[in-house]
């Protein structure tokens, strides 16, 4: 999205002198046309380079959804429509071979090319071969970067970069990053671009107060150092910020979306204006070139879905290249070329420059004062646990199309997963997954998961029907809950007796809590094996069952019990309701609702590893002690809000909050509590549920044995009738810890990163909003460190959210929000999801609580985070027989592993792989593996030590060969040549550690690989047969 408004030039009338002038061509002219930085166009040492981009920027869905911008429908509501632009750029640059562009997205890129004939396809290849049509980033989406999670943004690009592979070959392979118009920048996506093998990045959007300085300081290209400590040289990348975000310069837009004059050349004519164009060009040109260290700069002609009447900018850009190069007879030294980022990148590449570096990330940004665009961290938190949801199944799905050897089915798997990647593909877009789009957009993008999800079940539902029949019987069919998170699942509710099967995604044993909906009762569960297993009934709670998306439950009560699933396996347990009291494993819950004030009852709860205490729950502070550590802290834990600022967004001062931009007014109020407190206990699980009003409850969870406290939280639907729009979060204040200014955060579920509060390293920060000011992206966990006391309490999250230390020993993130104002950046809506009744959207998630030491607490929120990503996949199918019976017939147990994978280690990807797709099926079955070290350096005395992975363990395939890809699975990292930049560097310590790593991050050997910490690997692997 941009909003931008082009000023049109007042213009003279004069008369030019044409002459014929040529620039003055000397270097890195190609001998032949060819793609990549050889088929760069010629530039010139004496003169200043001015490299116009040609482009398009197509939102992947914003306004419209992405099959809406792609026909040009609904132009009612935005007039753009994609097919048109490509329809219309591709015959413009057939006709003349120096001109140039850029397409991104493939999301669309891929729908138009599947119209085409072959003499289109043909024309387009030689282009693409030529470099006349480059791809830069070549991501399904231009993905955003806040709300993001690592494993979903790399597969969205492996599935852009794959389609190009496949129809362009090492032509189609982008070399740049072009992040133009993302709110905001991760250093783990750069880190992440570094090891895709990009030379480097551009973006268009940060921090006004950052900008001005780095304009000041001509410091607007620098190397981005992606993970300084960890992977080191591996994860640098030349990083450029446009200077004119992506857009033209002001009165040079020549699209026909455009008010800008055209180039007026014919002295005949009235209204000539080329004296002037000219000027006022080689002015904007000279502006700009002081802020930039070379004879080189770039400048993006093009905006939003421009370029669909190509021939009114190529026929003005045409004009101002001949006319301006014609000014070198006249002693200009300005040379205008057709060109791209990365020939732009190339030639900076040349100047044999030293140059500054930066290890921070760009969040938040702030566009002006008052006007940070933090809010959007946590815009639409239900698509964003959806998405988050749905990249789980996805990888799930992936597994057992390899594990069970689908590919000899022939292709149906690919197909359905297709359908899926795509729909992943299209939600990471930084108008999808950030909340920033309009409602029937985020509805479009939630049907897509919802149908690609429909598409995946057949895939595990065919794997299942290998993996589970002993003999000739055939396997029931899977059936999947999506809303057993409120409690209900048609299919459970309704039999009598049935079985479930747990899917575990991790190369680790888990032990995990189910949580099944049932109308019945008591049960007998049995475990895979045919032993008993002990379950609890917790009832369903009249809080949820106000959820109106369950008004069609019938669920009484949750059957909670305690489930072990092998590495890369499944156990299948069964559940049979019986009246027989001794059969039965399952106990009801006892229940209480205690007064608060009842202070002679002590009100607790507790597991091996936690207490917490509810006593003070009057004044909303709990007890929380870590029992094994015997770590005790105050906490002021509920839910709280912020009243959100309205305003009509005419300046910073009337900013409203709104989808992209988060603006509190005042300080933030207490919910009002409910004056009981309501437990629920059992031998699994303890609960205490609190209310917070009509609009919000929690309940705070202990499980049996496990090392965390879960905190769900339910909000909505908020009360607006006071129209005032709000922002709900949950807080967690310790009153206890000294944590000073700090706090810390990971990018994209991976590195952390410290805060400080009201602080950026790179500037004088003027803080205007101390709470968006200081809000950050938390994808996967936010903690806060007292050293003295050696407490760290960490908060874990099932989806990304927006997240703060506003005070010493606090923590807060924000939740739900609801809002009654459009914050002008173009969405034209308020953020105003109002639920299946209209009356306004529920949103349920989790927190999980870890309270332990600064050094065994890396240990802990690493897996749990894993687990909570990558969590196990639940279906259920009917059962005909007694367990017993079940058990001949079916495997109940089975792992695609001999033994786990070493703990410091995750499968980032498996999933069928082949050069040529669309050869089926091919005789030698390949899959693309990726193995991930989840540690950092120094997080953990074990886990942070290197990793070897035995790939021998596999139980369903032998590796035969294995070649080693770059991150994105598109060039064979042996073959990886990238430009190299000389930076500064901090310190000569990280300059050591950076070497050490380069020289131990290459090396395999056929049966085992080795990962440093934090590092992934990705191979294409041949494998002899399955079995
Ligand atoms: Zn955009």
């Amino acid at each position: 999205m941009a909003g931008w408004t082009t000023l049109s030039i007042i213009w003279t009338c004069f008369v030019l002198a044409v002459v014929n002038g040529r620039p003055n061509v000397v270097e890195f002219a190609p001998p032949e046309p060819q793609c990549g930085y050889r088929s760069c166009p010629a530039t010139s040492d004496t003169m200043l380079n001015v490299h116009l981009v040609p482009h398009t920027h197509d939102d992947v869905g914003w306004l419209k959804t992405v099959d809406q911008y792609f026909y040009g429908s609904r132009n009612d509501i935005q007039h753009a429509g994609v097919q048109y632009i490509l329809d219309s750029v591709i015959p413009e640059l057939l006709s003349d071979p120096s001109k140039r562009f850029i397409y991104v997205e493939i999301a669309f890129f891929a729908r138009w090319w599947r119209e085409q004939d072959a003499t289109m396809k043909g024309n387009v290849r030689k282009l693409v071969s030529e470099g006349r049509l480059e791809f830069v980033l070549g991501g399904w989406c231009m993905n955003d970067e806040a709300s993001t999670h690592y494993n979903a943004m790399i597969d969205q690009h492996t599935l852009g970069f794959s389609f190009l592979e496949e129809e362009f070959g090492d032509c189609g392979r982008p070399r740049v990053g072009w992040q133009i118009d993302p709110f905001g920048h991760s250093r783990e996506q750069a880190s992440m671009f570094a090891q895709f093998g990009f030379d480097g990045l551009f973006f268009g959007r940060l921090d006004y107060q950052d900008k001005d300085t780095r304009v000041k300081q001509n410091n607007m290209e620098f190397v981005w150092r992606g993970s300084p400590k960890n992977l080191g040289k591996t994860s640098e990348l030349f990083t450029g910020v446009l200077y004119n975000h992506y857009v033209p310069p002001p009165g040079f837009c020549f699209d026909e979306l455009c008010n800008d004059e055209p180039i007026m050349d014919d002295e005949r004519m009235h209204d000539v204006n080329i004296q002037s164009r000219v000027q006022d060009f080689i002015k904007v040109v000279k502006d700009q070139a002081q802020h930039f260290h070379s004879n080189n700069i770039m400048m993006t002609m093009g905006s939003d879905f421009q370029y669909s009447n190509a021939h009114t900018w190529y026929k003005n850009l045409d004009k101002l290249i001949k006319y301006v190069n014609q000014q070198q007879s006249n002693g200009s030294d300005i040379n205008l070329l057709y060109s791209t980022p990365s020939c732009y990148l190339y030639n900076l590449n040349h100047l044999n420059q030293v140059w500054n570096s930066t290890k921070d990330d760009f969040f938040p940004y702030a566009s002006r004062e008052n006007t940070f665009w933090s809010g959007y961290f946590s815009s639409r938190a239900a698509l964003k646990g959806y998405a988050r949801k749905s990249n789980n199944f996805l990888q799930v799905c992936k597994q057992l199309d390899v594990l069970a050897d689908l590919r000899r089915q022939g292709m149906f798997a690919t197909e359905n997963l297709r359908v899926f990647k795509e729909a992943l593909g299209v939600v990471q877009h930084h108008d999808g997954i950030s909340g920033t789009e309009k409602q029937h957009v985020a509805d479009d993008y939630a049907q897509r998961l919802a149908v690609g999800a429909e598409r995946c079940q057949l895939v595990t539902n065919a794997a299942f029907e290998k993996l589970l029949p002993k003999g000739s019987e055939s396997a029931p069919k899977q059936v999947y809950c999506s809303l057993t998170n409120i409690s209900y699942c048609d299919f459970t509710e309704h039999q009598k007796q049935f079985m479930m099967t747990v899917y575990n995604p991790l190369g680790h044993l888990i032990t995990d809590f189910v949580r099944i909906p049932v109308a019945g009762g008591p049960y007998r569960v049995v475990d895979p094996k045919g032993f008993n297993v002990t379950a609890q009934l917790v009832q369903v709670t009249n809080e949820t069952k106000r959820i109106p998306e369950r008004n069609k439950s019938i669920a009484t009560n949750e059957l909670v019990f305690m489930v072990e699933v092998p590495p890369l396996g499944y156990s299948t347990y069964f559940i049979v309701e019986t009246n027989n009291m001794d059969e039965a494993t399952s106990q009801s819950s006892k229940t209480v609702s205690l007064p608060r004030d009842q202070s002679e009852i002590p009100l607790y709860i507790d597991n091996d590893e936690y207490l917490v205490n509810l006593d003070n729950i009057n004044s909303n502070t709990l007890g929380l002690t870590n029992k094994r550590k015997n770590i005790s802290i105050p906490l002021n834990q509920a839910i709280w809000w912020y009243e959100a600022h309205g305003g009509n967004c005419s300046k910073g001062e009337f900013q409203a909050s709104g989808a992209y931009a988060l603006r509190t007014k005042g300080e933030r109020h207490r919910l009002q509590d409910d004056t009981s407190v309501y437990l629920t206990t059992g031998e699994l699980v303890q609960e205490a549920h609190m209310n917070f009003g009509p609009e919000a409850t929690e309940v705070i969870r202990l499980y049996k044995n496990m090392p965390f406290v879960e905190v769900e939280w339910t909000v909505g639907p908020i009360n607006i009738k006071d129209k005032l729009g709000k922002e709900y979060i949950t807080l967690y204040d310790t009153q206890s810890m000294a944590s000073g200014d700090l706090f810390y955060t990971d990018a994209n579920g991976r590195e952390i990163l410290e805060r400080q509060r009201d602080h950026r390293n790179t500037w004088n920060f003027n803080n205007t909003e101390h709470v968006a000011g200081n809000y950050y992206p938390v994808n996967s966990r936010i903690f806060i460190q007292d050293k003295n006391q050696n407490q760290q309490l960490t908060v874990l999250t099932d989806r990304s959210e927006g997240g703060s230390s506003l005070e010493s020993g606090s923590l807060e993130l924000l939740v739900h929000r609801r809002l009654l104002y459009d914050d002008h950046f173009g969405v034209g809506e308020p953020l105003n999801e109002t639920g299946a009744d209209g009356q306004g959207l529920i949103v349920r998630g989790k927190h999980l609580m870890i309270l332990d030491t600064i050094k065994d607490s890396p240990a802990l929120h690493r897996s749990l985070a894993l687990k909570s990503y990558m969590a196990p996949s639940v279906s259920f199918s009917e059962l005909t027989m007694t367990p017993e019976q079940a058990m001949t017939k079916y495997n109940t147990q089975w792992s695609a592993l001999k033994k786990p994978l070493p703990a410091n280690v995750h499968m980032l990807t498996l999933e069928q792989w082949t050069d040529t797709p669309k050869i089926e099926p091919i005789e030698v079955p390949q899959i693309l593996i990726r193995f991930e070290h989840i540690y950092e350096i120094d997080e953990d005395p074990v886990l942070s030590q290197p990793a070897v992975v035995d790939l021998t363990d596999f139980t369903t395939f032998k590796i035969v060969t294995m070649k080693e890809l770059t991150l994105g699975a598109n060039l064979p990292l042996a073959e990886l040549n990238r430009l190299p930049w000389a930076y500064i560097p901090d310190t000569k310590e990280e300059l050591l550690t950076k070497e050490k790593l380069l020289n131990t991050a290459i090396s395999s050997s056929a049966s085992t690989i080795s990962l440093q910490p934090m590092q992934i690997r990705t191979f294409v692997a041949t494998l002899d047969k399955m079995h």
